[in-house]
């Protein structure tokens, strides 16, 4: 059973700014979070022991996801489950959890992600991104879920919605709300209450609930294609309902401009209708390696 007992913060440590975000539970705010260093630690053993009691404080930006439904104990269960989820990970290009406050009101305290949305910034910063950095984003994202496979998670939302920016050359995974746990052979049926992202779903996904790593490849695909397309959203004037029928009648999203033969080749392949002639996120993972430097020894021609 999951526990954040460790992870439980002091208020006093944490002082709200300015709202960055609204979630389904609550705004998101910015906010500063003040905690003690121990000066010893940094001190050289021959330092004499003048700095044992000598305590240091440090101040980092931080964001704070508050819960409105805080008398609701299925929905702070439900708000809570992706702190529970986060603390698992340590990755450097998934967000962090830096713990939670369990009394009302009830916050999760993260990483902040200074730059806010990718697909916000995809778009205001369309005309001076380059293409290389676009692979890196790709790059990076499909380390965390070559990481996320390594533990046997399956995210179950992977979209250009759910990164953010950290800085110009650093994406991070974000969003572990609909993220499930499920063992080596095994899936996971969803319940089918939440609004699901069909658009992104996998034909297995859409037809049976089936959610698996495989299909998050999948809803990778998706999501590479979001970031070569600037944060343009698959399928635009498709009702959800069409997508089905399309995916089964062959057809796919389109070759972005700009995109290197290899990558989509890599994007197709992730589309393949048969989960298991889907590459993992590993095979994943090298491959944008090698486009990665592919694409930089040919700009350097
Ligand atoms: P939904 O399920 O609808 O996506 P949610 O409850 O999961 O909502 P988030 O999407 O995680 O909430 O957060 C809402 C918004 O707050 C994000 O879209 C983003 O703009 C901002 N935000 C959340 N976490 C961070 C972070 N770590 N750093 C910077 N901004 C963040």
């Amino acid at each position: 059973t999951p526990t954040v007992r460790n992870y439980e913060l002091d208020r006093s440590q944490i002082v709200l700014s300015a709202k960055i975000g609204v979630g389904q539970f609550g705004d998101v705010y910015v906010g500063s979070y003040t905690f003690p260093v121990s000066a010893k630690s940094k001190t050289k053993a021959n330092d004499s022991a003048l700095s044992n009691s000598d305590t240091k404080y440090d101040v980092i930006q931080v964001a704070v996801k508050t819960c409105k439904a805080n008398e609701d104990p299925e929905k702070t269960e439900n708000f809570l489950a992706e702190a529970y989820i986060m603390q698992k990970f340590d990755h450097p290009h998934i967000i962090r959890l830096i713990g939670i406050c369990s009394i009302m009101p009830i916050w999760i305290v993260m990483e902040l992600a200074k730059l806010g949305e990718l697909r916000a910034y995809l778009k205001a910063n369309s005309d001076r991104l380059s293409h290389a950095t676009l692979l890196k984003y790709c790059y990076q994202l499909s380390t965390a879920l070559s990481y996320l496979e390594s533990k046997k998670f399956v995210h179950r939302d992977i979209a250009a919605r759910n990164v953010l920016v950290s800085t110009p050359t650093c994406v991070k995974l974000a969003d572990f709300g609909l993220s499930r746990w499920v063992s080596d052979q095994s899936y996971y049926h969803s319940t089918p209450t939440v609004a699901l992202p069909i658009k992104w779903m996998s034909p297995e996904s859409i037809n049976f609930r089936r959610f698996t790593t495989a299909s998050d490849v999948w809803m990778f695909g998706v999501c590479i294609w979001e970031i070569l397309m600037l944060g343009v959203k698959p399928f635009q004037g498709v009702k959800n309902s069409e997508v089905i029928t399309k995916l089964e009648n062959g057809e796919r999203l389109p070759l972005p401009p700009n995109c290197p033969p290899r990558l989509y080749s890599l994007m197709s392949q992730c589309w393949a209708y048969e989960p298991l002639k889907r590459p993992n996120f590993k095979r994943i993972k090298e491959t944008l390696y090698e486009i990665l430097l592919e694409d930089s020894m040919n700009a350097s021609e």
